[in-house]
């Protein structure tokens, strides 16, 4: 990968916001002069694209299985399931020759859609429970929109379902997606908690300045609460009030969709009975900004080592050909032995590379040196730590790198 193509500011300090912090290192774009829709150019990509990665394999490994529905959907559905009326002002809706005008919205959520499928497609007891998750882009126009990736209309989610034979077996799913979700928190290193709305309705939250929810927690337990004004009742100690980041959620259906919609199954005792539902999910973008916000130090980002931009900046010396060349023989070494790698191409005093890589969060940086010097030296997370200025080939700097 080469910096120029990654649109990284030359400018780009660690103080910054996260949602400007994230414009600045190249994570994410305005698209239409518009702060409300964005564009995920090179790194911001690659980040969704290895989170999905992480995301799908504790999924399968807990038997959640991938699924895809159609972004758009008929807001008929909403009709049987009573909610199209208080949707009606907040969804976005298509008009096209195939589609009808207004007949059609873009999917702000897929209840009514999982429950149809239901109806349609799950005869038997045989058939549950179904686990399945999918990667979706939520389009809504419910008005609450602000600058940044935190509330959006647009947003990349991965979402789940279950559809269960009875409560006892929609527990089951429920705490299956619970696992999940904390162990996917726990490798991204969030620091969170689990927060128990009522009863079946539970959001992970996660320690924020700029969250949109307040939480109380007491120094007695690591259980948070919404915002009580009372004293604790374990120790007697006021309780403590901070912000905190909704990043998703799990909630408990149970029957309500599949009996207002009709949606049954035949069980094991040949009777028709009413399916349970469970929905679950994670806003993408918010588990970035949460990183971002969470995982700074005084060099600069410091990634999970699973969701790193890159392994590896390539720093030449001199912007000549003669450096860049050289290190373009460093990033192919690299490739065959699978490790992640950018050069910094771009125009701007080297010192300032240097600082940059460490800020955006490159912990290796290799710096080529050239003629009788040949040679190179590696810094990792602002500290140099190898400098040969003398050996011929790299294999001592790579076996070198973190
Ligand atoms: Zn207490």
């Amino acid at each position: 990968m080469k910096a120029s193509n990654l649109f990284l500011s030359q400018r780009i300090e660690l103080n910054l916001e996260p949602n400007e912090f994230l414009k600045k290192a190249g994570f994410v774009l305005n698209s239409f002069n518009s702060q409300k829709i964005m564009i995920f150019p090179p790194l911001g990509s690659i980040f969704l694209n290895k989170l999905e990665k992480i995301i799908s394999s504790v999924l399968l490994e807990n038997e959640i299985l991938p699924f895809k529905l159609p972004p758009i959907q008929p807001f008929d559905l909403w009709k049987q399931s009573g909610r199209k009326k208080d949707f009606s002002d907040k969804v976005v809706y298509l008009k096209g020759k195939t589609f009808g005008k207004d007949k059609f919205i873009c999917s702000p959520t897929n209840e009514e859609v999982i429950t149809n499928f239901a109806i349609k497609n799950i005869e038997s007891y045989r058939n549950l429970p179904l686990n399945i998750y999918q990667f979706d882009t939520k389009i809504r126009d419910d008005g609450s929109s602000r600058r940044g990736l935190i509330r959006t209309n647009i947003f990349p989610v991965v979402e789940g379902y279950s559809l269960n034979e009875n409560e006892k077996s929609l527990k089951e799913s429920f705490e299956k997606f619970r696992d999940s979700f904390e162990k996917i928190l726990n490798l991204l290193e969030i620091t969170h908690y689990p927060l128990e709305k009522r009863e079946g309705y539970i959001t992970f939250v996660a320690n924020s300045k700029k969250g949109d929810t307040k939480i109380s927690h007491c120094k007695c337990s690591t259980k948070i609460y919404n915002p009580l004004e009372k004293k604790c009742n374990q120790c007697g100690e006021d309780y403590k009030t901070q912000l905190g980041l909704e990043l998703g959620c799990l909630m408990s259906e149970k029957d309500n969709y599949s009996k207002v919609m009709d949606s049954n199954y035949i069980s094991s005792k040949g009777q028709k009975s009413n399916i349970f539902m469970g929905t679950y999910g994670l806003g993408l973008t918010r588990l970035l900004y949460t990183i971002i916000e969470q995982k700074k130090d005084k060099i600069g980002i410091n990634w999970p080592k699973i969701i790193r931009p890159a392994e590896v900046m390539i720093i030449p010396f001199r912007n000549s050909q003669e450096y860049l060349n050289e290190c373009a023989i460093i990033e192919n070494d690299l490739k065959i032995k699978g490790i992640e790698t950018i050069i910094d191409d771009t125009t701007g005093r080297f010192v300032k590379k240097l600082e940059r890589a460490d800020i955006i969060g490159i912990p290796n940086k290799i710096i080529p040196m050239l003629g009788n010097k040949k040679g190179g030296i590696i810094q990792y997370r602002g500290e140099t730590f190898l400098k040969n200025k003398t050996i011929k080939d790299y294999n001592k700097i790579y076996s070198s790198l973190i």
